[in-house]
């Protein structure tokens, strides 16, 4: 048996008054609706899990099929009379926009599937804010071909052709009848023997549409019910992988380094997440799953340095080279902004407090070792080990 790439394919249908023209028999929009069933049937009959979507372009712009309520085809012909309202411009640009917010939420969602568009049309495209073209360069960028199915007659400007040469999918000019349902047989079965590979920029994708991890104060503002959904204050504030209040990395109670996935709402620490990042091969570490939810999420950049230098760490530990309070470093006095984001993220490891932007505050002089203290707190650990890495701390202030 073959193997076949499976694909969200999302149709862009215009449904505008032109479309309505009896140049093909009934008119042209009856014929597209019998082109997009046969697609879906034919396609169905060898792979059931391609995804399909709707999008019709007339009165209104609108999804009418997602990806995860798709039906039956036999139930599409009852779809089309009670929900598409026909007439209309015709904002083949905003279809396509909506095309693509769909790809998008599909791949933070899951991510397996290979996403496509495909748009019927006449081509008399009624401009809005956003030109066709510029379109298709979001896409492109988002490396979702669009193909085209065109009808009607030729015009001088073909936009339609234009959209599939930007995105390297393939554009179909139809005469007849006959055209147009050969047309969507054949993009029905364009998947038929094809390897999906995962481009080189695949990563850079991904980045582009993860959604950052939540701070509290952002899930509270825009998101109770998620809140509302997490069970108990309890595991609220626990982290969803090392199951802990306190960071293992910067000690820092969870209202510090505690972030919430924007889908399930579940916390995690910065640090484990972002280590959880690097485990995961496909990610570059900037980028990885919710473990919890598997939506596509986002880790601040500032924690992927103190990721790396921990994992700096954690390999001289391991190497038992200068390691064991045989050396030491010189601590160093700063003001807290003055250290950037690492502060802002860190709390004091003898008194688990955070610091304010403006107080003055001893960093750890390992260069490798992030922990800053308070200039209150110093006289704990001063010629003493510091609480993170281990080093011995000598002031020298
Ligand atoms: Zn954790
Ligand atoms: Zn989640
Ligand atoms: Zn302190
Ligand atoms: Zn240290």
């Amino acid at each position: 048996m073959p193997e076949t790439q499976v694909e969200n394919i999302c149709i862009v249908l215009d449904c505008s008054r032109s479309m309505f023209r009896h140049d093909y028999d009934p008119n042209r929009f009856e014929v597209c609706k019998e082109a997009i069933i046969n697609l879906i049937r034919t396609r169905r009959s060898e792979d059931q899990k391609t995804g399909f979507a709707l999008i019709t372009v007339g009165k209104d712009v609108k999804k009418n099929i997602g990806f995860s309520d798709y039906t039956d085809p036999s139930m599409l012909h009852d779809h089309f009379d009670n929900n598409v309202l026909l007439g209309g411009p015709s904002k083949i640009s905003d279809g396509i926009g909506i095309a693509i917010k769909m790809h998008i939420e599909a791949i933070r969602i899951a991510g397996a599937k290979v996403p496509k568009i495909v748009v019927f049309s006449d081509g008399n495209f009624t401009p809005t804010k956003v030109e066709p073209a510029k379109m298709a360069e979001i896409a492109k960028g988002l490396e979702i071909k669009i193909d085209t199915i065109r009808l009607g007659e030729m015009e001088h400007f073909n936009i339609l052709k234009r959209i599939s040469e930007l995105t390297n999918g393939t554009y179909y000019y139809c005469n007849s009848i006959n055209d147009v349902l050969s047309a969507a047989i054949t993009i029905a079965e364009s998947n038929k023997g094809k390897k999906y590979q995962k481009s080189k920029s695949f990563t850079k994708i991904l980045e582009k549409i993860a959604v950052p991890l939540k701070t509290i104060a952002e899930l509270k503002k825009d998101a109770s019910d998620i809140v509302a959904r997490i069970r108990g204050t309890a595991s609220f504030k626990k982290c969803g992988i090392c199951f802990q209040e306190q960071d293992p990395i910067t000690k820092a109670p969870f209202n510090i380094s505690g972030r919430y996935c924007p889908n399930c709402g579940q916390g995690f620490h910065i640090h484990c997440m972002s280590q959880w990042a690097q485990n995961n091969e496909d990610s570059g570490g900037t980028v990885t799953r919710c473990p919890h939810c598997f939506y596509l999420v986002k880790i601040p950049s500032e924690v992927q340095q103190a990721a790396r230098i921990k994992k700096d760490l954690d390999r001289e530990r391991k190497s038992k080279r200068s390691y064991g309070g045989s050396d030491q470093y010189y601590a160093k006095k700063y003001i807290a902004k003055n250290l950037g984001d690492a502060a802002i993220y860190s709390a004091c490891p003898v008194c688990n407090t955070i610091f304010d932007e403006n107080e003055e505050v001893i960093k750890c002089g390992n260069p490798k070792c992030n922990a800053i203290y308070h200039l209150d707190c110093i006289g704990e650990v001063e010629n003493k080990p510091c609480k993170i890495c281990g080093k011995k701390i000598v002031r020298s202030f």
